[in-house]
């Protein structure tokens, strides 16, 4: 049977890339649509590669009428909490418009199943942790706003039109791919793991903890780490369920166990055997202490079990990708 074709957008990015390569262990062919703005070629590592931009209808409709995909993954976005604070223009042009776009050359081509990268950042400061996916949406910033609303403008499309969406809510994808050749890699980078393994290994002077007097243990902020590769196999997982079912659905996506900013520390001296220079600086704003997956509803719907994602696998596997991308063998290949 002729393999099925799905288009993901943002697929030289960080989680799209896992995405394209997690897609041809599900049994699906990967077409990559991404105009290189933050992904990188190198992270093209699965399927047909169209250079293209979402802002562009017509590339879009080009593509959709040329590969026929099943199904579009949509990760093309800015993901920056504190960029979507000063410049929020950004956001809600670039993040709706782009997918304003992308339904409307869906639905001329239809193409009737999507898959949304959404974010824990629609629920804002939580309520209640660990965090069911009925949790109230209030997102405090413009990046979590943004999602919130492409998610019930996909709710009013379906009821509409028909087209029918799964909603993928992110708490803090992480780790690299097994082989250690494909990994985060953003530019500037803000998230912690990153940076903490830049810090190891004296391409940063230390890493700055942000906030040591939050009303957690330890007074650090808890987050739930989720390796990308286990991210990436839920959306093939929802994909098949959504098809099967014909219906639109929204999921948490993390392990439901979050850990401190100072139990990664300690983990990543465990797992590099090396010491971890560290400041101890004041919060950041509009970190929520807390954020932890109610995480149960894709295990049980979708049967999904994540495999990689303790804490060790994690920073094991982030670990051998930053040391291979800072590596001479990367930058002569690249
Ligand atoms: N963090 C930190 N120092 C840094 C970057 C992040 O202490 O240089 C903290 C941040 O305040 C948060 C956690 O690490 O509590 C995870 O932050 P990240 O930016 O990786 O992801 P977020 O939770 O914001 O999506």
């Amino acid at each position: 049977m002729k393999k099925k074709t799905v288009l993901i957008t943002g697929g030289a990015g960080y989680i799209g890339s896992h995405a394209a390569k997690e897609a041809e262990r599900s049994g699906f062919t990967p077409v990559i649509f991404d105009n290189l703005s933050a992904g990188h070629k190198w992270a093209i590592q699965s399927g047909k590669f169209v250079k293209g931009d979402l802002a562009d209808r017509a590339a879009l409709v080009r593509v959709l009428r040329r590969y026929r995909p099943v199904a579009v993954m949509h990760f093309a976005s800015h993901i920056s909490v504190g960029e979507s604070v000063v410049d929020p223009q950004k956001y809600y042009k670039d993040n709706l418009g782009n997918a304003l776009n992308l339904f409307s050359a869906m639905l001329q081509e239809k193409v009737m199943y999507f898959v949304l990268s959404s974010t824990a950042a629609v629920y804002g400061d939580p309520i209640q942790v660990p965090i069911p996916e009925d949790h109230p949406k209030n997102p405090v910033n413009p990046y979590g706003d943004s999602k919130y609303i492409l998610e019930r403008i996909l709710t009013s499309y379906d009821q509409a039109y028909g087209l029918k969406s799964t909603f993928l809510r992110y708490f803090n994808a992480s780790g690299a791919d097994a082989s250690g050749k494909l990994g985060e890699a953003h530019a500037p980078e803000t998230h912690l793991i990153p940076l903490v393994l830049d810090a190891v290994a004296g391409l940063r002077k230390e890493i700055t903890v942000f906030g040591t007097d939050y009303p957690t243990p330890d007074g650090t902020c808890i987050r739930d780490y989720i390796h990308v590769t286990d991210l990436a196999a839920v959306h093939f997982l929802a994909l098949k369920h959504m098809m099967k079912t014909g219906k639109s659905d929204f999921f948490n996506l993390g392990t439901g166990k979050g850990y401190s900013v100072k139990e990664v520390i300690d983990e990543t001296e465990r797992v590099t055997g090396l010491k971890v220079p560290v400041k101890y600086g004041l919060r950041r704003a509009g970190d929520p202490p807390r954020l932890v997956a109610e995480s149960k509803k894709a295990q049980k719907v979708l049967g999904w079990k994540p495999k990689q994602s303790s804490l060790k696998t994690i920073l094991a596997t982030a670990w051998k990708w930053h040391q291979y991308f800072h590596s001479s063998a990367f930058s002569q290949k690249h």
